[in-house]
C-alpha cells in the first residue's frame, strides 16, 4: 500500500516523501480514506502508531480542496491534553502541510497570550490548542470557533484523565453542528464512549490492533530483584550488554534524579527528565541522548509520553507504572515503526500485583529471568508502594507531575522546516518556557491546570502574561 493509493494529493505526498515515509502505517491506511470521505471517526491508536499523520494528512487535504466557510477563522481545530502534544501536532501540521497554503496556530496555557492573539488575528486554518487556553481566547473573543469544519480530539482518554471534560463540553457547544469529528484515544473507557456518543455522527471505528499491539513487537523481560538491588542490576545489565541508549522509567521525579546521579557516578552518562526540569534542560538532555552523548535518559511517565526517538533500542522499567496501560505506553518507546525493541522491567516483591495487572492487560505472561547474584531474598515481605496508589481507578492517577515535559521540540521531524515556522505560528510559544510543577493530588484526578498552564499567572484571567517572567524553568504553585 502506498500513500498515493490513499488518494492524497501531490503536495501532501511530497511533504511525506520528504519525511522519508514510504508506506502508510496501519492506522493511516485505515483512517485516511474514511476521513477523506468525510466520515466521523472513533480511532483507537496510541502515540507511535503514526496517528498524528492519520488525521492530519486527510484534514489538510480536505481543507486544501474546498473553500473556507469564513475568511480567517479556524477551519480545523485539534484539541490535545498537553502543551507539548499540542506543539508536536502543530509541528506535524506545518510539516505535512508545507506545500499547501494553509496557516496554523498553536494555543496553550502557561505563556503569554499576546503572540497567540497575533497569530489568531492573522487568520488561521488549522488551530491546535489545549482546552483551557482556547476557552480563555474564546472568552476574550480572540478565537472564533464558528467556522470549524473539522474537529480532532487527540488523546481523548488523557484529556478526560486530566479533568478536561467540562472544558471540552464547553468547546463543543461553541462549534458548528455541521462538522466532521475525529476522536483519537488510546483506550475506550465508558466516559470516552459517552463523549463519542454525544459528538460523533454515525462514526466509523478504526482500531489498528489490540491496544497492546505495540507490545507485540517488543521483546519483554522481567528481572525479579530486590528493591535495594535494582540500581546495581541496572548498572550490570547496561555494562554486560553494552547498552548505549536506554530510556529508563521511574515512578517519581525524585527517583529519576537520584537514579540519574547514581548512574553517572557509576560511569554511565545519564540525565533525568521530568516536569520539574526546565524546558531547556529537557531539550538538552533529549538532544544529548539522541546523539548518544548520554547513555541513559531517566524519565517519569508523563515526561516520556510523547518522546519520539527513532528506533530506541532499550526501555527499562526501573519501577513498574501504577497504571497497566502506562506499561504499554512505556515500552511503545522502543520497537517503533516496525523495528523490534527490547523492554526490561526490574520488579521487586512490592510490585508483583502491578506485574499481574500488566500481564492481565497483555493477556500473557512476561518472561522472567533471575540474574545470578541478584536473586530476590524470599524473606523480604511486600510493602506498600511509595506513591503507588494501587487502589486507584484509571481516572485517578497519582499526581506526580503535570508538565508533560517530553522535550520533543523539533526533533520529531528530522528535516529542517524552518520556513513553516512563520506561518501563523505564534513565535516563542513552544512549551516549557515555564514548566508546570506538581499540584497537590485531588481526589478526582490531577488538576488540569498544570498541563494546560491555566491559572499560573495573569493569563488565567485573560491578561497578557509577561513571558519573560516564565522563563526560568520551575515554579512552585
Ligand atoms: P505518532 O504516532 O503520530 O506520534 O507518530 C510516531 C512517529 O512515527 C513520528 O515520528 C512520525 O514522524 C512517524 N511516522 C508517522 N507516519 C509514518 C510512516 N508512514 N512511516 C514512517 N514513520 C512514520
Amino acid at each position: 500500500m502506498s500513500f498515493s493509493a490513499l488518494g492524497l494529493r501531490a503536495e501532501i505526498l511530497r511533504a511525506i516523501a520528504a519525511e522519508g515515509y514510504t508506506a502508510p502505517t496501519p492506522i493511516q491506511a485505515q483512517a485516511i480514506p474514511l476521513v477523506l470521505q468525510g466520515r466521523d471517526l472513533m480511532a483507537a491508536a496510541q502515540t507511535g502508531t503514526g496517528k498524528t499523520a492519520a488525521f492530519t494528512l486527510p484534514l489538510l487535504q480536505l481543507l486544501g480542496s474546498r473553500p473556507a466557510r469564513a475568511r480567517g477563522k479556524p477551519r480545523a481545530l485539534v484539541l490535545t491534553p498537553t502543551r507539548e502534544l499540542a506543539a508536536q501536532v502543530e509541528e506535524s501540521v506545518r510539516v505535512y502541510g508545507h506545500y499547501l497554503p494553509l496557516k496554523t496556530a498553536l494555543v496553550f496555557g502557561g505563556v503569554g497570550m499576546a503572540p497567540q492573539i497575533k497569530a489568531l488575528k492573522a487568520g488561521v486554518d488549522v488551530l491546535v490548542a489545549t482546552p483551557g487556553r482556547l476557552l480563555d481566547h474564546v472568552g476574550q473573543k480572540t478565537a472564533d470557533l464558528s467556522a470549524v469544519e473539522i474537529l480532532v480530539l487527540d488523546e481523548a482518554d488523557r484529556m478526560l484523565d486530566m479533568g478536561f471534560i467540562h472544558d471540552i463540553r464547553k468547546i463543543l457547544a461553541l462549534l458548528p453542528k455541521q462538522k466532521q469529528s475525529l476522536l483519537f484515544s488510546a483506550t475506550f473507557s465508558d466516559d470516552i464512549r459517552a463523549l463519542a456518543a454525544g459528538l460523533l455522527n454515525d462514526p466509523q471505528s478504526v482500531e489498528v490492533a489490540p491496544r497492546n499491539a505495540a507490545a507485540d513487537q517488543v521483546r519483554q523481560r522481567v528481572y525479579p530483584v530486590d528493591k535495594a538491588r535494582k540500581r546495581d542490576l541496572l548498572i550490570q545489565l547496561i555494562g554486560d550488554h553494552q547498552w548505549h541508549q536506554v530510556l529508563v522509567f521511574t515512578r517519581t521525579k525524585h527517583g529519576a534524579n537520584t537514579l540519574a546521579e547514581k548512574l553517572d557516578k557509576a560511569g554511565i552518562s545519564a540525565a533525568a527528565i521530568h516536569g520539574n526540569k526546565s524546558q531547556s534542560a529537557r531539550t538538552r538532555a533529549l538532544a544529548d541522548f539522541k546523539r548518544l552523548k548520554l547513555n541513559v535518559l531517566v524519565a517519569t511517565d508523563i515526561a516520556a509520553r510523547g518522546l519520539d526517538i527513532d528506533q530506541l533500542p532499550h526501555v527499562v522499567n526501573f519501577e513498574l507504572p501504577n497504571v497497566p496501560e502506562d506499561y504499554v505506553h512505556r515500552i511503545g518507546r522502543t520497537g517503533r515503526a516496525g523495528a523490534s525493541g527490547d523492554a526490561v522491567s526490574l520488579v521487586c516483591v512490592d510490585e508483583h500485583g502491578l506485574l499481574r495487572d500488566i500481564e492481565r492487560l497483555l493477556k500473557r505472561p512476561i518472561e522472567k529471568i533471575v540474574l545470578p547474584g541478584f536473586e530476590p531474598d524470599p524473606r523480604i515481605r511486600p510493602e506498600p508502594i511509595e506513591n503507588g496508589k494501587r487502589s486507584q481507578g484509571r481516572g485517578q492517577r497519582p499526581a506526580q507531575e503535570y508538565g508533560k515535559g517530553h522535550a520533543k521540540g523539533h526533533g520529531r521531524h528530522n528535516k529542517g522546516h524552518s520556513q513553516g515556522h512563520t506561518q501563523g505560528h505564534a513565535q516563542g510559544q513552544h512549551p516549557g518556557r515555564k514548566t508546570a510543577k506538581a499540584a497537590p493530588p485531588r481526589p478526582g484526578g490531577p488538576s488540569r491546570r498544570g498541563a494546560d498552564g491555566r491559572g499560573h499567572s495573569g493569563n488565567a484571567a485573560g491578561n497578557p502574561g509577561n513571558p519573560a517572567r516564565h522563563h526560568s524553568g520551575t515554579r512552585h504553585r
